[in-house]
């Protein structure tokens, strides 16, 4: 017997190896991938993605938080390094100084209570010191620096000083070219100033998806990836400026994701009645609709009303209508031998044809990172070939 489910979301191991090896080629043998699975591993799902990764021969992950640090050390073989690359409370420093979890510190406090922590269960913190280039989000200010450096060269026994980082402010788009030019500057400024310090075997890494593409300079000792690894590219611009090298002009990326559910129900609407919520869509002549058993609580967006655009019997049809909480309704009308219990595809392919997550809208490049992020957890992971 299955657990009972609304939809399911296939993850393609093929496709994973195909991007991994995408990306180990731009990046070069010696620098370390590691693998951004931040966001429930943008929605493919920390407990399935994180040994299937590891399978695919990836042994370092970056996250934003420590619960999904957690995640990750319940789901991974052990042997592989976890960074948590955003905030965290004390007790969440304590869980990852007792675990070998390395961190990111970008002000005092965090150094200090790292080093409180350290000493106390006598156990030394592996820490990233994040610099401040640019984003002016998180980040120790370049002026600061010494201050840090002094106080981890005085308790040298509770660090372990893992790398020195930092983030660019949108590498994705050209538009932002002379602040992630001027951010490269400074990182290897005060990256410089670090490494005279004397610390050994500190690893500097300042790119992510974007950058290892625009800005091939930024490929250092590690790599962030994220968005890349799931086969999705961190903007269209960025695409094109990929593809435009290349003689063949072939997208090398291969979606990781399919999310698929099956028709739940089948009904014919006269022409001249309403169908759905209120009177936005007049049946204009005889059509047929079939019930899809996902709504925008499954991960199906509100956005997608009258807009969306789903696969069955290899035929793209649309939505119509509002996208309601647990349901939506699409145009089968002109495809042939619809049944109940039909496959779906709301991400992915099916035969010939394709849904990609940014064919969902126009609205924005981001749209990929948030659409997946926001998958619902509870949907059933399977992987595939
Ligand atoms: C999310 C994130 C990344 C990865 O970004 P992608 O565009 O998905 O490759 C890298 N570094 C930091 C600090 C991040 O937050």
């Amino acid at each position: 017997m299955t657990v009972p489910t609304n939809s399911y979301i296939e993850l393609s191991k093929g496709a994973l190896k195909a991007n991994i090896a995408f990306i180990r080629e731009i990046i070069g043998s010696y620098c370390k991938f590691s693998s951004v699975v931040k966001g429930n591993a943008y929605g493919h799902s920390i407990d399935v993605f994180v040994p299937l990764a590891e399978e695919c021969g990836l042994n370092h992950f970056s996250v934003y938080s420590a619960h999904e640090a957690y995640k990750v050390y319940k789901a991974c073989s052990g042997k592989s390094t976890i960074m948590i690359m955003g905030t965290a409370t004390e007790d969440d420093i304590e869980w990852a100084v007792t675990h070998n979890v390395e961190f990111f510190v970008f002000d005092m406090f965090r150094l200090k209570t790292a080093a409180r922590l350290a000493e106390k269960h006598q156990n030394p913190a592996c820490i990233h010191i994040e610099i401040e280039t640019g984003l002016n989000r998180t980040g120790f200010e370049p002026g600061q620096l010494s201050e840090a450096i002094d106080f981890i060269e005085q308790h040298k026994a509770l660090f372990r000083v893992k790398g020195i980082c930092s983030h660019l402010a949108g590498a994705e788009s050209i538009g932002n070219y002379h602040r992630i030019q001027k951010q490269i500057k400074l990182f290897r400024k005060t990256g410089k100033f670090i490494r005279k310090t004397g610390f050994k075997g500190i690893a500097g890494h300042l790119a992510c998806s974007a950058a290892i593409i625009n800005y091939p300079e930024t490929i250092l000792d590690l790599a962030r990836v994220g968005i890349m690894q799931y086969g999705f590219w961190p903007s269209r611009e960025v695409k094109v400026s990929w593809l435009t090298k290349q003689p063949e002009m072939e997208d090398p990326l291969l979606r990781v994701i399919t999310w698929k559910t099956r028709v739940a129900g089948l009904k014919e609407v006269k022409a001249g009645e309403f169908i759905g919520y209120g009177n936005a869509v007049l049946a204009e002549i005889n059509m047929k609709v079939a019930i899809i058993p996902v709504g925008y609580s499954d991960g199906y967006s509100r956005a997608l009303s009258n807009s969306g655009k789903v696969l069955i019997r290899g035929k793209r049809v649309d939505v119509i209508g509002f996208v309601n909480m647990n349901i939506t309704m699409v145009d089968v009308t002109h495809v042939d031998h619809v049944s109940v219990n039909d496959e779906v595809v709301l991400i992915g392919s099916q035969g010939d044809m394709n849904i990609t997550v940014s064919s969902f809208s126009e609205l924005s490049s981001l749209l990929n990172y948030e659409m997946l992020s926001r998958l619902p957890q509870d949907i059933p992971r399977i992987v595939t070939a």
